[in-house]
């Protein structure tokens, strides 16, 4: 048993080093907490083997760059659960000691670190990391880059205050490919990348790493007006902190639960991590008469959404042609159950990718799903075995016509050198149908493979020579759907022309690229006749695009092709869009869920009364409208300024 305990001690021990002092955890989240509930389990039926260094006994772990700071109040982490019997065993516990059922306040658990923050008459003179809770990291003049500390309060106090410094997921994938770009470290996720950020001897590094920070709790000693939880949230925000809009106060365990059920889903739309929920009794009166364990507080607990990330198998590389004729790997996975469902492939990026992780057949690897993104290989997990398998090698050959794949200037892509390549041709075709382009019904891939099959299709051209006698010769094409199939076609026709920029695949051209040009040059005639120079002039074009589309509408088949659709009265609808000019020179950035339209529709709307609808925030970003639980580009906005509207206001400001 001793043996069995130690063993265990010493891999969360190990764990622990690596995921607080090297922000670099070679085990998922839900491995480590199954773990440690192993340990706590064997502890609680074997009190005698508990020695007090058990990492059940104390907090987190020190690295030794920065000053140390003995914190004035101690620093806590929190117990935690993944289900619902033990969330209403704790409410038990808690009526029990309390007297009473207590009011509970639920608040997203952020993926982050704990920081403690100090004011003195208003100012912020000190922030430390949670460290072992006793001891931190004085790292006063890293916060102070963090834009949603405030420097000084909107009142003249001096309190201690706590909270998360975090990185919004939009910056860590942005990071994470900067780094893979330069070949630096790539960070496991947000958590981590925070970690390493803020941790950063240099503060002009922190700087630069959009860091953000939640305030989460206010220190109430003694006699104080505030006597519940939810009321020092709200003083707070008063003083300027910025806190999670999500908390909520509930009645009782039944309420907590829900709100539990609701985020396990929600959470994805969030442009934060947040990885659970934090439970706390609302009574400050109470939360003292609970007090504390070794390592967490009693009146809170964390109740944890199923694993984002897991390990499992590498199976094979895959390797997949799109349309633009990019080869791409996908990593076939032995089947895992992660955040609700069943993954058993995973995106590998590229060939530089596969290097990079040095991933082999047969490699145990970490893989993450995050918001809807496909799942994605992190790492793999060093174990022995790794150095025995071949490293991974690839033919340069596409795999589905054979020709030799090339790689293009600038780009780690690798592409094949055949244009009339069956997989490349098929997938132009079935993106030139899909909802994002043409949007044509009625026509999908099997009708698609049918049509190439029979070299009726060959080009998106061919679409608009089809007769319905043509479609009845197909397999299953009745009357009926040759009809819909037809006057599908026919009414794609008109689509609006940034529809039809988008259809043609240009490469790094995708829906917005072609919204700006559409704002810019208007027509298809001076989108065609552009100039490199003038199309990289154009705000978020930049030269490698400007180049990819010169270069697409001077190649001798994409003339021919546009205009034989031209001769088939394929006629993008070019300006006459505007109804007026109500948003001339406005930007909008579109975040959260509306409820009157869709965002598509609003960014329509704004579009026809002559507004630009850009998809980041910057100084340049005339309006946020922001609707139901709104993602990080809410946060930016706060931060850089830029005026939020409600949907109701945006309403009001297009006239309903
Ligand atoms: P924790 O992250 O589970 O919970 C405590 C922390 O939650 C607090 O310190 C605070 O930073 C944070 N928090 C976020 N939002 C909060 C809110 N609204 N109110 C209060 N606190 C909030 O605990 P921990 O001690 O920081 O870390 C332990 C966890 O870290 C483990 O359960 C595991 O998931 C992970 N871990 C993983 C590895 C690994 O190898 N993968 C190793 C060590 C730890």
């Amino acid at each position: 048993m001793s043996v069995d305990i130690d063993i265990l001690r010493e891999k969360i021990n190990r764990a622990n080093y690596e995921y607080y002092v090297l922000d670099n955890p070679s085990m998922s989240d839900f491995e480590y907490d199954t773990l440690f509930s192993e340990l706590k389990k064997l502890e609680a039926e074997n009190p005698s083997l508990i020695t007090p260094d058990s990492p059940t006994q104390r907090v987190g772990g020190l690295s030794e760059k920065f000053a140390e700071h003995k914190h004035k109040y101690r620093l806590y982490s929190l117990d935690n659960t993944y289900n619902e019997e033990e969330l209403i065993k704790w409410h038990e516990r808690v009526t029990k000691e309390c007297g009473s059922e207590q009011e509970l306040v639920c608040e997203l658990k952020i993926d982050g670190l704990a920081m403690a923050l100090t004011y003195e008459n208003g100012l912020f003179v000190r922030g430390v990391t949670r460290g072992d809770g006793i001891v931190g990291e004085d790292i006063t003049n890293n916060l102070k880059t963090v834009k949603a500390i405030p420097l000084r309060l909107f009142e003249p106090v001096s309190i201690d205050v706590r909270g998360e410094v975090y990185m919004p997921k939009e910056s860590f994938e942005r990071l994470n490919e900067e780094n893979a770009q330069k070949g630096e470290k790539i960070f496991a996720n947000p958590r981590n990348a925070a970690s390493g950020s803020i941790r950063q001897l240099d503060s002009t590094i922190t700087a630069k790493r959009d860091l953000s920070f939640f305030t989460y709790t206010l220190i109430v000693e003694g006699e104080s007006n505030i006597k519940t939880h939810w009321d020092s949230l709200q003083y707070l925000k008063k003083l300027g902190f910025k806190v999670n809009p999500n908390i909520r106060l509930v009645k009782n365990i039944q309420g907590a639960i829900e709100y539990c059920k609701e985020w396990e889903n929600k959470r994805f739309d969030l442009g934060y991590a947040t990885d659970g929920v934090v439970i706390k009794v609302n009574s400050i009166s109470c939360q003292h008469e609970m007090g504390y364990t070794a390592r967490a507080p009693k009146w809170a607990t964390a109740f944890k959404f199923p694993p984002e990330e897991i390990t499992t198998t590498l199976k094979d590389i895959e390797w997949g042609v799109g349309k633009t004729g990019a080869v791409t790997p996908v990593a076939i996975l032995e089947p895992v159950l992660l955040a609700g469902s069943t993954v058993s492939r995973a995106s590998l990026h590229n060939l530089d990718e596969i290097k990079r992780l040095d991933v082999r057949i047969g490699d145990k690897v970490l893989i993450k799903k995050a918001a809807e993104i496909i799942p994605k290989v992190i790492k793999v997990v060093d174990d022995e075995n790794h150095y025995k398998l071949p490293v991974y090698e690839m033919k340069m050959l596409c795999p589905d016509c054979g020709a030799p794949l090339e790689t293009k200037e600038g780009e780690v892509n690798l592409y094949c050198s055949n244009p009339d390549c069956r997989s490349i041709v098929l997938s132009r075709l079935e993106y030139w149908v899909s909802k994002e382009a043409m949007d044509i019904d009625f026509v999908g891939p099997s009708l698609i493979e049918q049509l190439y099959d029979n070299k009726m299709v060959l080009t998106p051209a061919d679409f608009y020579k089809l007769t319905r006698q043509d479609l009845m010769q197909l397999d299953l094409i009745k009357e009926k759907s040759a009809d819909n199939i037809y006057t599908s076609i026919e009414n794609s026709k008109l689509r609006p022309l940034a529809r039809f920029i988008t259809a043609l695949s240009i490469r790094h051209v995708g829906k917005e690229t072609a919204d700006i040009l559409v704002n810019e040059l208007s027509t298809l005639e001076k989108i065609r006749t552009a100039s490199i120079e003038e199309l990289a002039a154009i705000e978020g074009i930049g030269e490698k695009i400007a180049n990819t589309i010169w270069e697409f509408f001077h190649k001798d088949a994409n003339i021919k092709l546009i205009d034989e659709l031209l001769s088939l009265g394929v006629k993008p609808q070019e300006g006459g869009q505007k109804i007026s000019n109500k948003l001339e020179g406005k930007t909008f950035v579109l975040t959260g869920t509306l409820s009157t339209m869709t965002r598509d529709e609003a960014g329509e709307k704004i579009k026809l009364m002559g507004g630009k609808v850009s998809s980041s925030v910057s100084k340049k970003t005339s309006f946020v409208v922001a609707g139901e639980n709104p993602g990080s580009k809410y946060e930016k906005a706060q931060n850089l300024g830029v005026i939020i509207l409600t949907e109701q206001e945006f309403l009001e400001m297009i006239g309903g």
